[in-house]
């Protein structure tokens, strides 16, 4: 990569020197710039986080109030002033609060997209296109086998298979912070209006998408019910339930996990999922493309994921692209952990 002041690596992530801060930084360090609440982009422990007010309030649910010495809220287009270059933070679509980070000075403009989807989402603003000299683009699903089914028509699926076995729960494994409430929102804007379960995990983040003005309609805790009586209830909750001795309890379950991975049908078995659910908060191949094509660049940076052919592409129609290999960056739509807040039986 070109490293000049406006950005460089440094061991914990991706700096800016004019400003003087680590965006979305692996450890903790003097003045983050972070682009969304997964865990793995937002860490607790920094001296000062920058980001949308949404981000900040998502990272004190997670992490507590301490999470940070100072917060600092910036809006969507608002620009702050620093030492030569021009900080703002624009919509990436991935989650509430996700936000593309703008670095530009008159000499250069860099933008780092952190996770994004360009897939409409009612639970988010929609990913705004930003003219840029350097893109900086994950690559979750950088390969062209990834093609993400629409979204409706996999939870049409489920809604099938609802219908089909009205006494059977259906188990919903979904990430904890944004693609749960992405679901219940696309099921309720379908016209599914009974209640939704949800596992405790879910239950925090749930409240401050509702807070937030988000209509989920009627959501009930699992905790207070017994499992046992609920045949034909929807229920959202962390992929990792789906295997936890939590799920065994609920009526002759159909176990479904929506996933960008669920598109790997070995992924799908391995993990014994009965209704894989092809839905993804992060951009497939042709929305990596159309994005890298939209943004105008002339530079190519691949932060992490599958970068080989997302660099080969972008090399052969004339783009200086490199892969910067970041450590870190799981993806949290494979492997999460979660903290089980429920009881066992
Ligand atoms: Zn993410
Ligand atoms: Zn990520």
């Amino acid at each position: 990569m070109r490293a000049d002041d406006h950005l460089s690596l440094s061991p914990v992530g991706l700096y800016c020197a004019a400003g003087d801060f680590h965006i979305d930084p692996v450890r903790p360090v003097a003045r983050a710039v972070i682009t969304h609440g997964h865990s793995d982009h937002a860490r607790a422990g920094h001296g000062h986080v920058l980001a949308t007010r949404q981000t900040l309030a998502i990272m004190k649910i997670r992490c507590g109030a301490g999470f940070a010495g100072s917060t600092q809220a910036l809006a969507y287009g608002e620009t702050l002033k620093l030492d030569g270059v021009e900080l703002s933070l624009h919509p990436a679509g991935h989650v509430l609060g996700s936000a593309q980070v703008l670095i530009a000075s008159r000499r250069r403009r860099i933008v780092i997209s952190g996770d994004y989807k360009r897939e409409a989402d009612p639970t988010c603003a929609p990913f705004e296109p930003l003219a840029c000299d350097t893109f900086i683009t994950e690559a979750t699903f950088g390969l062209p086998v990834f093609r993400h089914s629409r979204t409706a028509a996999e939870v049409e699926k489920l809604l099938a298979s609802h219908r089909l076995f009205p006494e059977r729960a259906h188990l919903v494994g979904a990430y904890a912070l944004g693609k749960a409430q992405r679901l219940m929102a696309i099921l309720r804007g379908k016209g599914f209006d009974a209640p939704i379960y949800i596992h405790g995990a879910v239950e925090k983040l749930t409240e401050f998408y509702k807070a937030e003005g988000y209509d989920l309609g009627e959501i009930r805790k699992v905790a207070g019910e017994k499992r046992g009586a609920l045949g034909g209830a929807l229920v959202i909750c962390p992929p990792s339930a789906l295997q936890d001795l939590w799920s065994r309890k609920f009526p002759d379950p159909v176990t479904a996990f929506a996933s960008g991975w669920m598109r790997v049908r070995a992924r799908a078995r391995q993990r014994g999922v009965e209704l894989p659910l092809v839905i993804s908060d992060h951009a497939d191949w042709d929305g990596l493309c159309t994005t890298i094509l939209d943004t105008g660049c002339s530079e190519l940076l691949v932060t992490h994921g599958e970068a080989d052919a997302l660099v080969h592409w972008a090399r052969a129609r004339g783009l200086s692209a490199e892969p910067l290999h970041l450590l870190g960056y799981g993806d949290e739509e494979a492997e999460e952990t979660t903290v089980s807040s429920e009881p066992l039986p």
